[in-house]
């Protein structure tokens, strides 16, 4: 099926068009400039930039795949989880695109947007990476600004589980306020990566939040990031106060290995603990390069198989939501009706929100 997918959670604009499997076009408008002064996504200026950014956009990515609008079977649209003013955006144009149309909608989550985009890159990927379908089950691991988590995806239109998330920052979060401690502009991720290629990673022993063992009885898959922020605060405010300067290189290089190590260690214990050996990453956070590379490492040392789509697509964008809604045509799901809102905090096993009033 032809699918329209929008996707405006966060500070991303993106329409996305696929045919089926078939990536025919990923526009991605990010208001991430405009929130550089204020060091993180700001949701009323984020909202703000979709009303603006969204037409054009459509108007975009339907000149690239080069079809009419009339010809798509349906609309797909993000309704959650993400920041409520923004997704109202996107769910508001997706229901009087439908309307106007008159093509069903299927309302997604996010997250398992997440896990769809590898869909497409399994038809697309030009790397030496696995470029076979994506195998169930799978663990997915999706670490970007606004989310940490990790899932245990059996079939991805009807079962995929939470099996843990971040109990206080996110992933991107934490790169995004650590690289402000030392005097780096937003977005974070990309300065830390930069100037942690210069530093020592086992300059400063950081904690690895949640890894004790009386945490990981409760929290095996949890994640937790603030302690390591304020851990890496500690740090500096003594350098400063000593007149010491600040190893910034080596404080970036030693805070990227303990949230690499962190996330890693997780992601390769739920493979192990539920035997799948197949990792999917997904999210922003994966154009890291220390990520990348220790975790090319760790599974090939643990046998398994590791998936990592191109960057456009493993930052929001709305081919993956469409690719979502193509599978759910396929698996023979009904639309969703113009009952359904935007969810800030849709479960990740809600996969599809039908729109019918809840009892
Ligand atoms: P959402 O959480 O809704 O998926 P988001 O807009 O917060 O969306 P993304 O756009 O996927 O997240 O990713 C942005 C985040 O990724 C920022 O926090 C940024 O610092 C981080 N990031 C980008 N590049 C890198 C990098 N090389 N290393 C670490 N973090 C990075
Ligand atoms: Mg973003
Ligand atoms: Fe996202």
């Amino acid at each position: 099926p032809l699918v329209l997918g929008i996707e405006t959670s966060c500070d991303e604009t993106g329409i996305g068009i696929v045919r089926g499997t078939a990536l025919l076009s990923n526009t991605i408008a990010s208001s991430m400039d405009e929130h550089a002064r204020y060091g993180g996504v700001v949701p009323e200026i984020a909202a703000r930039a979709h009303l603006d950014e969204l037409v054009p956009a459509i108007h975009a990515a339907v000149a690239e795949a080069g079809i009419r609008l009339q010809d798509l079977d349906a609309i797909a649209v993000t309704c959650g989880p993400g920041l409520s003013g923004a997704l109202m955006v996107g769910v508001g144009a997706a229901k009087a695109l439908a309307v106007a149309l008159d093509k069903p909608i299927y309302a997604v989550n996010h997250l398992v947007g997440h896990v769809g985009a590898d869909l497409l890159h399994s038809n697309t990927d030009t790397s030496n990476t696995d470029t076979k379908p994506l195998e169930y089950p799978t663990i997915a691991l999706l670490v970007s600004g606004g989310h940490t988590s990790l899932l245990l995806v059996r079939d991805l239109v009807s079962d995929v589980e939470l099996l843990g998330e971040t109990i206080d920052d996110a992933a991107g979060e934490a790169f995004d306020k650590v690289a402000r401690l030392l005097s780096l502009p937003y977005p974070g991720g990309p300065q830390i990566d930069r100037v942690a290629a210069s530093g020592n990673p086992k300059a400063i022993r950081f904690p690895r939040g949640l890894s004790q063992p009386k945490d990981m009885a409760a929290h095996r898959y949890d994640f937790s990031f603030s302690g390591l922020k304020t851990s890496v605060a500690r740090f500096v405010e003594q350098r400063q106060d000593s007149g010491e300067p600040v190893p910034i290189s080596d404080v970036a290089a030693s805070f990227r290995e303990a949230v690499v190590d962190i996330l890693l260690t997780k992601a390769l214990a739920a493979c192990a603990d539920y035997n799948v050996p197949r990792l999917l990453l997904g999210g922003g956070v994966i154009a890291n390069a220390r990520l990348r590379q220790v975790a090319t490492e760790r599974t090939d040392a643990a046998g398994v198989v590791l998936r990592i789509p191109p960057l456009s697509l493993c930052t929001d964008n709305g081919a993956m939501i469409a690719a979502l809604g193509a599978q759910l045509i396929m698996a023979g799901h009904e639309a969703s009706t113009l009952e359904f809102g935007a969810d800030s905090t849709l479960p990740v096993g809600q996969i599809q929100v039908s729109g019918l009033a809840q009892s």
